[in-house]
């Protein structure tokens, strides 16, 4: 699932290929419960003649302002994908929404899976209001991270996929960012000392640049996985430490990654850097408090 750096990838390269000030001839929704806000008739509609003003990334919705004021988020999902093509070009089945823009190209949307979603809003926040901080933002600092960790209990890890506490971490970039900062994805949140939120801080920046700079990461080659717009495959798969490298030498102690399941979500990680007291640990069948 595209996280925040392949989010932010999709936001650069759109405008790249010059979106921003492209004006909307025509809207097609072939596949309605894309459209989470109206009926894909009511959204064709609204978006006739709307232009792009501007494209933005929060957490992991895609963020368009258009020229009326509204605002247009797209969540890709698991496989969501944007390419542009020559209108006329024959559209593939996967490829459920399609936008033809005024300089003859046509914005298309595929997703296999089908679970993206399209919201058209006169006030994004109503999507957005909710979320955590951005990591990446200049205010996110270690002291704020401590203050919205303090007073949390439970596992750590499903924590920092929630995205109402901190925005655009997902499975990939969490597994890493815990194996940088040496603590077990099982640590109970309240365990955590200064020094401890110290090293997550580092190691949720590091992992996120390193992701946005590799322009995300496309794990196998299936066309299910991530491309960014027009295909291009990103490299950040390359760098991984933990991340779907069970039974390889970890980087730093050389014993072999595990692989095990918390919170439902399989889990990466490796059994010397990342030990943790059992006293710290929170119980598996814990839950966290959102
Ligand atoms: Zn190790």
């Amino acid at each position: 699932m595209p996280e925040l750096p392949e989010v932010e990838t999709v936001v650069n390269d759109l405008r790249d290929a010059g979106l921003v000030g492209r004006r909307v001839v025509k809207a097609r929704v072939h596949w309605p419960r894309m459209i989470a806000t109206s009926s894909a008739k009511q959204f064709s509609r609204a978006m006739e003649g709307q232009q792009f003003a501007e494209l933005s990334r929060r957490a992991k919705y895609i963020v368009a302002s258009l020229s009326n004021g509204q605002g247009l988020l797209i969540h890709l999902r698991m496989t969501g994908n944007l390419r542009f093509r020559d209108s006329g070009t024959p559209r593939d089945p996967h490829e459920h929404v399609v936008l033809l823009l005024d300089d003859d190209r046509e914005l298309r949307y595929r997703d296999p899976r089908k679970f993206g979603r399209w919201y058209l809003l006169d006030d994004v926040q109503e999507k957005l209001g909710g979320l955590g901080p951005e990591p990446l933002a200049p205010g996110f600092t270690a002291d704020r991270l401590r203050r919205i960790i303090s007073g949390r209990r439970g596992i750590l890890k499903p924590l920092l996929l929630n995205q109402a506490f901190i925005a655009g971490l997902g499975n990939i970039y969490v597994d890493e960012a815990l194996w940088d900062a040496g603590l077990h994805p099982q640590r109970s949140a309240e365990s955590l000392s200064d020094d401890d939120v110290g090293a997550l801080y580092r190691a949720i920046r590091k992992v996120l640049r390193r992701g946005v700079r590799s322009l995300g990461a496309s794990l196998g080659k299936a066309q299910t996985n991530f491309y960014s717009v027009g295909g291009r495959r990103g490299r950040a798969q390359d760098g991984f430490k933990v991340f779907r490298r069970t039974g390889e030498p970890c980087p730093r102690c050389k014993t072999p990654i595990e692989r095990t399941v918390i919170a439902q979500r399989g889990t990466h990680l490796c059994p010397v850097c990342q030990v943790a007291d059992v006293g710290k640990l929170a119980p598996p069948q814990a839950g966290w408090r959102a």
